[in-house]
């Protein structure tokens, strides 16, 4: 009984794990053919100056919809990373950006656009001229593109410069998204030579809570001002948590629900037209 119960069992298992190998090669397959026929869509969120309540940007974030069923990014951006697909995916990005804010940019020369790149954009050396010769096609200037990249990215910190350094020399800004939830990149800040960091959602939705984490905070802005660097504030969802940021910093950017869920390209081109 024992080995008849040891072999189904044994074989059970083989099956869930034949079944979770194929589920993992029909994402990437399946991926490969979203990205073949530009099967992905961008949603924009708006970035808002927290003293004046002025969009001064939006985030480009990647949609991908199956049979009407929204895969999150957070699932297939790590696929296409492992299936060496992220290149051609980031590439898809810009174009699909740059085709929906290429005139809103033009006509709001103030306005930005972040997108999030991954480690390996950021390490592959010719991505700065693929990007260049996008932006050029489309008449966009560099400045009004901000690039976001992980505090992970930045763990070789030698790396990092460099890399950074060759993308901010074609004039785009960069900064540190999900800000203090990564290597701690606190001590070489300064070397790393960005333009802003956007400090994570955790530590929004910690405040008013009493949780130690909180108090990282004042330090996290401290240090953002020794070295001259932009702050957006993640994930405030409510006017409690915009409120302690608004009265700890003088100049503050701030996403999250409060102020706008990610929508179209086309409503964004609307908040912008009646603001102007
Ligand atoms: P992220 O870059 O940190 O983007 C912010 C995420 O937080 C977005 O999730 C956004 O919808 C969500 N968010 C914004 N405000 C709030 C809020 O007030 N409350 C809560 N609970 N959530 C909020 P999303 O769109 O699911 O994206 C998740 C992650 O996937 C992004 O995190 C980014 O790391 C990655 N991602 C998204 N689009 C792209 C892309 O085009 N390229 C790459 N490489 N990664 C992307
Ligand atoms: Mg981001
Ligand atoms: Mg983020
Ligand atoms: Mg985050």
């Amino acid at each position: 009984i024992i080995s008849i119960f040891g072999a189904t069992l044994g074989a059970a298992l083989a099956t869930i794990i034949i079944l979770l190998r194929r589920n993992n090669l029909s994402m990437k397959t399946r991926l490969q053919q979203a990205l073949g026929h530009n099967g992905l869509t961008m949603e924009y969120q708006p970035i808002v100056d927290i003293a004046t309540g002025r969009t001064v940007a939006a985030e480009a974030l990647v949609r991908w919809k199956e049979n009407g069923e929204a895969i999150p990014p957070d699932v297939f951006i790590p696929v296409a990373e492992k299936a060496g697909l992220i290149n051609r995916l980031t590439i898809c990005v810009i174009e699909n950006v740059l085709k929906d804010m290429a005139p809103v940019l033009d006509a709001n020369p103030d306005f930005h656009v972040s997108i999030n790149i991954t480690a390996a954009d950021l390490f592959n050396r010719d991505f700065s001229a693929q990007l260049a010769s996008r932006l050029e096609e489309a008449n966009v200037t560099s400045s009004q593109i901000v690039l976001e990249i992980t505090e992970r990215s930045t763990a070789n910190a030698a790396d990092a410069i460099e890399a950074i350094k060759r993308l901010r020399s074609r004039g785009h800004r960069i900064f540190i998204d999900d800000f203090g939830t990564g290597y701690s990149s606190l001590a070489y800040l300064g070397e790393l030579n960005v333009d802003g960091i956007k400090i994570d959602r955790s530590f929004t939705q910690t405040i008013g809570t009493g949780s130690v984490s909180v108090s990282i905070v004042p330090q996290i802005i401290g240090m953002a001002h020794v070295h001259h660097l932009d702050i957006v504030v993640e994930g405030i969802e409510t006017p409690a948590q915009r409120d302690y940021f608004a009265a700890l910093v003088p100049k503050v950017d701030g996403q999250g629900w409060l102020f706008g869920r990610p929508t179209s390209a086309a409503t964004i081109r609307e908040l912008l037209n009646s603001l102007t």
